[in-house]
């Protein structure tokens, strides 16, 4: 909404990683301009936030929630999730996190299953299901799509900032506390399952004879049936969950 059309103003000042969703590089407060009475909902993701960003709402003061129709003058502070208590958060989300991610993030995913993090994924979802499997789960929707974050219908959704999938799982490492929940080589890489311990004669027939010569330790998805043992690359593998840990 430009300045000409719209006669009245609110002051908007956001804090924490609120502030990355604002073109804005001016200092807060931010001033707005709207007409008729609009929710601060509407109103602030006019300005690029999506709600689900949104924690809490304050104006002038005192806490509203997002149908509260904006009033000329009003001061409205919001705020992340990520200056709320740890335990807030995850009574909301669940604790361990489980995820869901849109399709433009497969390497993420791949990475968290290796942690042995949840996540749902399958690229031939359209945000309406991802929303809808998202709610009933919950699920953290996990997406770079704000606009789909935007969606009424998303109650728990993380934007992700960055484009570089190894800056990607950092991020959410940061956010979500991921080192406690962590358990490495436990979670299905094709459907997200869980992985159980197996005995050869159990998973034979989806076992190479060669491996069979050299490995004594199978796992299998309870869900897929997918067979793993730590073959050739399994060192890799474990470099790399090594370095992912390395620092939390
Ligand atoms: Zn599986």
């Amino acid at each position: 909404m430009n300045k000409k059309s719209a006669d009245k103003k609110a002051f908007l000042i956001v804090h924490g990683m609120l502030q990355d969703f604002l073109s804005s590089s001016s200092n807060p407060p931010h001033e707005i301009y709207f007409e008729l009475h609009p929710s601060v909902k509407d109103l602030f993701e006019a300005q690029g936030i999506p709600h689900t960003a949104v924690a809490k709402v304050e104006i002038n003061g005192m806490e509203q929630d997002f149908s509260y129709n904006i009033q000329e003058g009003d001061q409205i502070m919001l705020y992340p999730y990520d200056e709320l208590a740890a335990d807030y958060v995850d009574q909301i989300y669940q604790s361990p996190s489980s995820f869901i991610a849109d399709v433009h993030l497969g390497k993420l995913v791949k990475t968290l299953r290796l942690l042995g993090l949840d996540c749902a994924f399958d690229p031939h979802w359209d945000d309406q299901e991802i929303i809808d499997r998202s709610n009933a789960g919950p699920r953290m929707i996990l997406t770079r799509d704000l606009q789909l974050l935007k969606n009424g219908a998303a109650n728990y959704g993380y934007w992700i900032r960055s484009t570089n999938p190894d800056e990607q799982i950092q991020e959410l490492f940061a956010r979500f506390d991921l080192a406690e929940k962590v358990n490495p080589f436990t979670c299905c890489m094709k459907c997200n399952g869980s992985l159980q311990q197996a005995e050869l004669q159990e998973v034979k027939d989806s076992v190479p004879p060669k491996v069979q010569q050299w490995h004594s330790d199978y796992w299998q998805c309870t869900n897929c049936g997918q067979v793993y043992w730590q073959g050739s690359h399994f060192k890799d593998l474990q470099q790399k969950v090594d370095k992912l840990l390395k620092d939390h």
